[in-house]
């Protein structure tokens, strides 16, 4: 199988297992029980914090808190709601503030921000056409009345890397209290960078996109925003997870975690280096093959990440012929494939309907190899040829 869905999903790593495993057989106990077997997982779950929250500072002084989550979804979910609940104002009939995203956000940021409009919240989204931030729209926006801004480092479709530090800027500027969120789902372990090189108050991150179990996210939140109380539970119940998100510890997730982003971090050079090895010989093999387009980023983009426009041939019909042949890719993002609607991603970086609904998306990394890369290009060449076109 060549599988180059690695955006959607990614195997678990061998540490990842082994740690999960040993919560799962030996280490079972509640996190939060004060007996002999409980302190210890519970020490154990400690530990995988240190490490998840050093991997997403890079080993420099880490600060602020890490909360796990059940997923990237759900920690999108507590940063936009929770915070804005937080620093709620009565409905008085006009706006109750305004909330600052882009474009091309995940479903689980666009559904979050879509029922606090219905709370009364105004949202607004910058354009990301090209795959670059339109600073020009972050400036007219940017008022007092904003009170959250979220936007995504890497983009799951097109894997652009927008400039969220100069957004987070330009907010700050305008509007000092409001808090400034990063989904960084697609990009933690993929490029470096910290809370603090990016200039937010929290980040979204996800263990399985980077070879831990499914099931298991995390927030991180700065201590400024916990001392402000800027942020409030979206779960409440018996209070773990510094109240803020209630729910017995997922440990074998949380240790898969903390496996996962130590070895990541430990090996982050030579993996990106594998990873940008596999994508050149993909650019290159790519570019040989008539009636494709690869939709680069004008700006940055994470490495593992390639979109292809297959012209005339539907997304799904290259799929199901890719399938036969045993390679997994995606059409748009998986997250966004049980939906009819055309990609907004997309739409956002300038494809017209009839070229998203045409399009594919390839997810690599560090486990993939040059004769994959070289393999899946036969297969599309042979599938542009043999595939049926549409008018
Ligand atoms: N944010 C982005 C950019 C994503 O790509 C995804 C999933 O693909 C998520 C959030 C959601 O993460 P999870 O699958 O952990 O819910």
């Amino acid at each position: 199988m060549i599988y180059f869905d690695q955006s959607a999903t990614t195997k678990p790593s061998e540490t990842a297992v082994q740690a999960m495993l040993d919560a799962l057989q030996n280490s079972y106990a509640n996190p939060s029980s004060t007996h002999k077997a409980g302190v210890e997982i519970g020490r154990k779950v400690e530990t995988a914090r240190k490490d998840v929250l050093s991997a997403l500072f890079f080993g420099k002084q880490a600060s602020g808190r890490l909360i796990f989550t059940s997923s990237g979804t759900e920690a999108n979910n507590l940063a936009i709601i929770g915070s804005v609940h937080s620093k709620s104002r009565p409905s008085n009939g006009t706006s109750r503030g305004t909330i600052l995203i882009s474009d091309s956000e995940h479903a689980s940021v666009n559904a979050a921000c879509a029922s606090l409009e219905a709370e009364g919240f105004t949202v607004k989204t910058i354009r990301t056409n090209g795959g670059k931030l339109s600073m020009e729209d972050a400036r007219n926006y940017a008022d007092g009345s904003v009170i959250l801004c979220s936007c995504m480092l890497a983009n799951n479709e097109t894997g652009a890397l927008y400039d969220v530090k100069t957004l987070f800027d330009i907010v700050r500027a305008k509007a000092p209290q409001a808090v400034c969120h990063c989904d960084a789902v697609q990009a933690f372990m993929k490029i470096k960078f910290t809370p603090k090189t990016i200039g937010a108050d929290m980040v979204t991150i996800s263990g399985h996109k980077i070879g831990a179990a499914k099931g298991i996210g995390a927030l991180y939140i700065s201590d400024d925003v916990i001392k402000a109380k800027k942020i409030t539970p979206i779960i409440y119940g018996g209070g773990q997870e510094s109240a803020l998100r209630s729910g017995t510890l997922n440990s074998p997730g949380i240790l898969s975690f903390g496996a996962a982003a130590k070895a990541d971090v430990q090996d982050f050079d030579k993996r990106f280096q594998d990873t940008v090895a596999v994508r050149n010989r993909l650019m290159d093999a790519l570019s040989k093959i008539q009636g494709i387009r690869m939709n680069i980023p004008e700006g940055q983009h994470v490495p593992g990440i390639i979109s292809v426009t297959v012209f005339s041939i539907k997304s799904e019909t290259m799929l199901n012929y890719m399938s036969a042949h045993d390679v997994c890719v995606s059409a748009g993002s998986a997250c966004a494939s049980h939906g009819t609607h055309v990609s907004r991603p997309l739409a956002a970086f300038g494809l017209t309907d009839a070229e998203a609904d045409c399009t594919i998306r390839l997810s690599f990394n560090h486990s993939n190899t040059a004769e994959e890369a070289d393999q899946f290009a036969s297969f599309l060449a042979e599938g542009v040829l043999s595939l049926v076109h549409i008018k």
